[in-house]
């Protein structure tokens, strides 16, 4: 371990850890951001963000992300943008590792974001930005007058299609089989809205469009028949999955892996290990916004600079 102990080590660099590194940087802790691979976080496959406040005419997300970034390094953050690849974290000892190399440190912001589930199909990559979508309440706006889709059975299916009605003229909910996943009462929702239509038993197949989405493949799974269907946009709403591969078995997390934070009731981003925090969508399954991401990495910072005077 050929480093000094550091006071913080924030894993992450998504919204949530770049503003722990904006407030502990300022705060003289001097953090160290493992930014990981691919930097930024969710906001990097966003085209333009309207809803952060400051940015009246909206910004483009990767733009936004790399304001955050230079902020951060303005005010002493180092970021290595590299993954970690192993943590052990106790109340007594926090080592971070990057491949062989082990910072051992007094506090730990886990910021790692989640990742939205996707399809899994080429041309949904490809389109990804462009006509194709996992964030209803980013990208809603761009399809105002449009028809659309919407790929999901859960309850963010229905209330993305619900809320994308505000803007789309048609909204087509394609599910996977004849039940939802979603409670009555968000399905009773979306039935009562005019502008939504029910695809049932059908799977996407593919996604049609050369620079821009022009319609889906459909595949009924009862009946084998293949269609298409003609829409502007396709969001899809299956499911996100919190990135916490690294830290199960050490930190407590409910039953799809977010790791559940306010373990202590001072301090809102305490995971079960004193002095490690958790912030952004890592820790919040519900909100998943860019600004309240950012709100509880500033929380984390803070929470990180109480412990650390405590123990002194
Ligand atoms: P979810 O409940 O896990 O539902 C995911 C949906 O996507 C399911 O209908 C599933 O189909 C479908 N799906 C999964 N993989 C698929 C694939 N590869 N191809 C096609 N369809 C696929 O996820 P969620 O809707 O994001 O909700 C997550 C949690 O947040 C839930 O607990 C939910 O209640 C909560 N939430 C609450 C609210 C609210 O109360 N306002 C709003 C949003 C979310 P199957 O049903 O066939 O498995």
């Amino acid at each position: 371990m050929g480093n000094e102990k550091r006071d913080i080590i924030i894993i992450g660099s998504g919204p949530a850890g770049l503003t722990a590194a904006i407030y502990a940087a300022r705060a003289n802790l001097k953090p160290l951001v493992f930014e990981g691979a691919q930097p930024g976080g969710q906001l990097m496959i966003t085209t333009e963000v309207e809803n952060f406040p400051g940015f009246k005419d909206g910004i483009m997300g990767p733009d936004l992300m790399q304001e955050m970034r230079a902020q951060a390094e303005r005010f002493g953050a180092e970021i290595v943008t590299a993954d970690v690849t192993k943590v052990e974290l106790s109340a007594n000892k926090k080592i971070v590792w990057e491949d062989e190399d082990a910072y051992e440190t007094k506090t730990v912001i886990i910021a790692t974001g989640a990742t939205a589930n996707l399809l899994g199909l080429e041309n949904e990559s490809r389109l990804m930005g462009r006509g194709v979508s996992a964030c209803a309440t980013c990208d809603g706006f761009f399809f105002t007058n449009k028809e659309i889709c919407v790929v999901g059975g859960g309850d963010s299916a229905m209330e993305e299609a619900t809320f994308l009605t505000r803007f789309a003229s048609k909204v087509h909910i394609i599910h996977r089989r004849d039940q939802f996943r979603a409670s009555k009462i968000m399905v009773q929702k979306a039935t009562d809205n005019p502008k939504i239509n029910f695809i049932m038993d059908s799977i996407v197949t593919d996604v049609l469009g050369d620079q821009t989405v022009n319609g889906v493949k459909l595949k009924n799974k009862k009946t084998n028949e293949i269609s298409e269907l003609k829409v502007e946009g396709m969001f899809v709403a299956i499911g996100h999955t919190p990135n916490t591969k690294m830290f199960k078995g050490q930190l407590d997390m409910d039953e799809k892996g977010y790791i559940i934070t306010c373990s202590d009731k001072t301090k809102q981003t305490a995971t079960s290990v004193p002095g490690v925090f958790a912030c952004g969508d890592v820790q919040d399954p519900h909100y998943r916004q860019a600004v309240t991401a950012a709100g509880t990495g500033c929380a984390a910072a803070l929470d990180a600079e109480h412990y650390i005077e405590a123990m002194e």
